[in-house]
């Protein structure tokens, strides 16, 4: 028992030495990731209610760490944010991205593609112009590409970055209002920001099945998103029952893995054609 005790400790004291050495290491190993390639891209669908058809997709970036294997977004983004290296980063996932939608495009599909932004990117003043490049070296017609934006940098907008993002607007980019509901959640900014899409978190769409004052909630926060112009999508979907209730409050689209887990570009023809003959 003594010598189990002893493992134990032991055990624990290296779990946190590898837990902090890890950050260490992804810090140190970030730059490498991007001049040589290691981040790649799933796509998740986004489904319409009324037809069942997958209408869209959202790109999610992943890092292939040669040793760590898979390294998930919300692991890296934050260091890239600290490190100044978010900007190329976000480049690169643009680029990407608008890369894979123009084969997608070209083969007849009608698909509208969502890209998370980064605060920082937004900061640093050269997110229009970078959407502008990757649009055109790619093709691309704007009004095929959704920029995701989360509610905690709106909080941190000032003037100028409301109008960077009314000038993406103004280029035809359709913009995201990203995990509504999380943490922040200010009614205000909905009436005040240029925002075309209401993406509603996970946590509030779990609310849904909890009790009576959940779907109340719920149900509020699509009559709000669609009484001032916008498309509701409900995210984190994961049972049919949650699917069910939001159909019958009106939201029109919806993500979640019981629509489609996060997939490569490899994997979406066949998955966009089953889904439609389904
Ligand atoms: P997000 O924008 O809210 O993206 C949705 C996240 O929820 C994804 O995690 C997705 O895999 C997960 N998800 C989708 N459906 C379900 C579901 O039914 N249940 C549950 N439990 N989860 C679901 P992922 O790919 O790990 O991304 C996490 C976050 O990382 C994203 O949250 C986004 O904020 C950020 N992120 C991802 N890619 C990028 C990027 O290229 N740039 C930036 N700046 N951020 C990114
Ligand atoms: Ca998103
Ligand atoms: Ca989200
Ligand atoms: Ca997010």
């Amino acid at each position: 028992a003594k010598a189990a005790g002893k493992a134990c400790v032991r055990s624990s004291g290296q779990a946190l030495d590898s837990a902090m050495g890890r950050r260490a290491r992804l810090a140190r190993d970030l730059p490498a990731a991007l001049a040589q390639g290691q981040l790649r891209l799933v796509y998740q669908p986004v489904v319409g209610v009324s037809d069942r058809r997958i209408l869209g997709l959202e790109a999610l970036v992943r890092w292939e760490h040669p040793v760590l294997g898979t390294v998930a977004p919300d692991e890296f983004i934050s260091l890239a944010e600290d490190d100044g290296l978010i900007v190329p980063l976000q480049q690169w996932v643009l680029r990407a991205a608008l890369t894979d939608l123009s084969g997608l495009l070209a083969e007849g599909r009608e698909l509208q593609l969502g890209v998370n932004v980064s605060v920082r990117h937004l900061q640093a003043g050269c997110l229009a112009p970078d959407v502008a490049r990757a649009l055109a070296v790619t093709g691309v017609p704007p009004g095929n590409l959704v920029l995701e934006i989360t509610e905690s940098v709106m909080l941190d907008a000032q003037d100028r970055l409301e109008n960077d993002l009314t000038t993406l607007r103004e280029m035809g980019c359709v913009l995201a209002l990203d995990d509504f509901g999380r943490g922040y959640s200010s009614l205000a900014y909905l009436a005040r920001l240029p925002v075309d899409i209401l993406k509603m978190d996970r946590e509030f769409v779990a609310e849904i099945e909890r009790d009576h004052r959940g779907a109340a909630l719920v149900a509020g926060v699509i009559e709000i998103g669609r009484s001032m112009g916008m498309d509701v999508v409900a995210e984190g979907v994961e049972s049919v029952g949650q699917a069910g209730l939001l159909q019958g409050m009106a939201c029109r689209y919806l993500q979640g893995y019981l629509f489609g887990r996060p997939m490569t570009v490899e994997e979406l023809p066949a998955a966009i054609d089953s889904f439609d003959a389904g």
